[in-house]
């Protein structure tokens, strides 16, 4: 079994199957929980702690980098029931995957887990993308390891998207049959699912694409 593993996990459907396929391959595992002033972040909170409990997943670090002080999106602006098309937030992965970075690097190295899938979508949650942002930590590595003296000389991390290969249908039936799925929070908004924002229609389309409705 390989050693340390930070999961970046929303309580989402592709990061709590991605945090569940990693604790099997992982010795330890870092539940890292992103606030960034979503309007879900409540709901995500309470659902990241239940997923945690049910896979013995001890360390949770909550993080908080406040995104909505600049984001214009309709994931942190306005009604926190409500949320619209706007649904894009500024480098969004990526400022969460530099701050994973950060936590690793600072807490002796590993691997970090995204849930990035087939149908995400974008570049930033592509296998380029991944692969080109190991390049970027290999080569920090390198350099660090000409430092003497520093304790972060010998850490070492890098990226695993073990979803790159699932749709959301598949991922549902994954989260389904490990009792996971009921535990899971999609919606943008808080207090949902609202039924209408683009998480609730992909979660809701994970089901009718095989013809049943799932469980919201
Ligand atoms: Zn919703």
């Amino acid at each position: 079994m390989k050693d340390k593993a930070y999961s970046i996990i929303s309580g989402g459907m592709d990061s709590t199957l991605a945090t569940f396929l990693a604790k099997k391959k992982y010795s330890q595992i870092v539940a890292l929980f992103i606030d960034w002033g979503q309007k879900s972040v409540d709901e995500e909170w309470i659902a990241v702690q239940e997923i945690c409990a049910l896979l013995e997943i001890n360390e949770i670090e909550r993080i908080e980098v406040p995104i909505d002080k600049w984001d214009k999106s309709s994931l942190t602006q306005g009604d926190r029931k409500e949320v619209d098309d706007n649904f894009m937030v500024p480098e969004r992965n990526l400022v969460f995957i530099s701050l994973a970075a950060s936590y690793a690097r600072a807490n002796g190295g590993g691997c970090l887990i995204v849930g990035f899938n087939k149908d995400d979508g974008g570049y930033d949650t592509s296998r380029e993308f991944v692969d080109q942002i190991n390049v970027f930590f290999e080569k920090g590595t390198k350099e660090l390891s000409c430092y003497n003296g520093t304790y972060l000389r010998g850490t070492k991390i890098t990226l695993e998207a073990p979803l790159l290969g699932y749709d959301k249908k598949k991922i549902a039936e994954e989260l389904k049959a490990n009792d996971l799925y009921n535990l899971t929070y999609t919606c943008y908004a808080a207090k949902g699912p609202c039924g209408k924002c683009r998480a609730c229609k992909k979660r809701e389309a994970s089901f009718t694409s095989y013809g049943s409705k799932g469980p919201t």
